[in-house]
C-alpha cells in the first residue's frame, strides 16, 4: 500500500489546532489542506507546475481553493490525491489570473453545478452587471443609433467565461457559513491595479486560519482585514507575492507578520518567492510549515481543549513522545526533512 507523506508532526510542532463549538467559530472533526497545485514539493505522484490550488477540508466543509494553471495537470494532482470533486461543497477562486482559474474547466466537467465564490470585478471573466446609468445618453438621435433602441434595462449584464457555471459574485469582505469568511480587497499595485482579489479566512477557537492566493492586494492588507475577525492569526497558507520583492521589502513584511500581527505559523507556497521563503524560515523556524504541491497540513480535529503551547490536541501519546523529543531541537529546520515528516495512510492512498 502506497503511503502519503503528510505533515502531521509539523503541523504538530507548529502547535496548529483545532476547530471547537462556538458562536461565530467553525466546528469541524477532522481539518486539513491538502496542496494540490505548485511549483515545488517532494511528492512523486504530484505534477509540478507554476500556480496554486488547495483542498481545505474545515468546519465540516470541503472548500477547493482556486484551481490551478493548466487544466490537465490539475486534473492529474486531483486524481493523485483522489479527490472526488463531486463532493466539494463550494469552489473560491481567489482572482481571475490564470494561473489559479485555469483549472475550473476540469472542476465543471466532474461537477457542473458546484457553487463557485468569485470576486466582482467590472466586466470580469466572472461576469457581472451595471447601472445602465454609467453610459452618457442622447436622446437626439435616431432609436437605430441608441443603445437598447433607447430603453435600456435597469443593469447591463457582463457575461462569465462560463456561461453555466454556478458563480456567486463576491463584492466585499462576506461571511459565507459560519466562521467561513471571504476576505474581498482590491490591489493597488501598479501592473494588477483594480484587480480583486479573495482570501479564505476560517475562525477557529485557537484562532484565524488564513488561505491566501496571490496576494496582490498586499499580505499584510490582507492579514490586517483578517485581523479584525480575530486578532489571533494561528495560520497562513498561499501565495504571499513577494516573489519579485527585493530583500528590504521582504524584510519589512516578514516583521510585520512575525511583529505586528503576531501570525502565529506560515505555510508558504506559490508567488512567496524563494528569497521569502528563506527568510520566513529564518524568522518563524519551527512555525514555518512546509508546503509543497502534495503536502497535507493536518490542522487537527476539533478538541475544545486548551493544549500546551505548540502542541496539537490531533496528537496520540506516541506522537506527543515524538514531538516533545524533535521539539528540543532549536532549529528543526536545519535537521534532515525526513525526520520530520511522517508516513501515514491519507485520503490519498490506496
Ligand atoms: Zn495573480
Ligand atoms: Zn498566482
Amino acid at each position: 500500500m502506497k503511503l502519503g507523506v503528510t505533515l502531521l508532526l509539523a503541523a504538530a510542532l507548529s502547535g496548529v489546532t483545532a476547530m471547537g463549538c462556538a458562536t461565530g467559530v467553525a466546528v469541524a472533526a477532522d481539518n486539513q489542506i491538502t496542496i494540490l497545485y505548485d511549483v515545488f514539493g517532494n511528492d512523486r505522484a504530484m505534477k509540478k507546475d507554476w500556480g496554486y490550488s488547495a483542498l481545505v477540508e474545515v468546519a465540516g466543509k470541503r472548500i477547493l481553493f482556486d484551481t490551478g494553471n493548466d487544466r490537465d495537470v490539475f486534473a492529474a494532482n486531483v486524481k493523485a490525491k483522489k479527490v472526488d470533486l463531486t463532493k466539494i461543497d463550494f469552489v473560491v477562486l481567489s482572482h481571475r489570473h490564470s494561473d489559479h482559474m485555469a483549472g475550473l474547466s476540469h472542476v465543471l466537467r466532474v461537477n457542473p453545478k458546484v457553487k463557485i465564490y468569485a470576486p466582482q470585478e467590472l466586466g470580469g471573466i466572472y461576469g457581472s452587471a451595471i447601472p445602465s446609468s454609467f453610459y452618457r445618453k442622447d436622446g437626439s438621435l435616431p432609436l437605430e443609433m441608441r443603445y437598447y433602441d433607447g430603453k435600456p434595462p435597469e443593469f447591463v449584464k457582463f457575461g462569465r467565461a462560463w456561461q453555466d457555471a454556478n458563480i456567486e459574485l463576491i463584492d466585499k469582505t462576506t461571511e459565507i457559513a459560519p466562521g467561513i469568511t471571504l476576505i474581498a480587497l482590491v490591489s493597488e499595485t501598479p501592473g494588477t491595479r483594480e484587480l480583486k482579489e479573495l482570501s479564505l479566512a476560517i475562525n477557529t477557537p485557537d484562532g484565524l486560519v488564513l488561505v491566501v492566493g496571490c496576494s496582490h492586494p498586499g499580505i499584510e492588507k490582507i492579514v490586517e482585514a483578517a485581523a479584525a475577525i480575530n486578532p489571533k492569526i494561528r495560520f497562513i497558507a498561499g501565495g504571499f507575492h513577494l516573489v519579485v520583492t527585493p530583500d528590504e521589502g521582504i524584510t519589512k513584511v516578514v516583521a510585520t507578520l512575525k511583529d505586528t500581527f503576531k501570525v502565529e505559523n506560515v505555510a508558504p507556497g506559490h508567488c512567496t518567492g524563494e528569497p521569502t521563503f528563506t527568510a520566513l524560515k529564518r524568522a518563524f523556524g519551527n512555525r514555518y510549515i512546509y508546503a509543497g504541491v502534495g503536502t497535507l497540513l493536518s490542522l487537527g480535529p476539533s478538541t475544545g481543549g486548551g493544549p500546551r503551547r505548540g502542541e496539537g490536541p490531533a496528537l496520540k501519546p506516541n506522537e506527543l513522545t515524538t514531538y516533545r523529543k524533535l521539539a528540543r531541537h532549536e532549529d528543526p529546520f536545519d535537521q534532515p526533512q525526513a525526520r520530520y515528516l511522517r508516513s501515514r495512510p491519507s485520503h490519498s492512498d490506496n
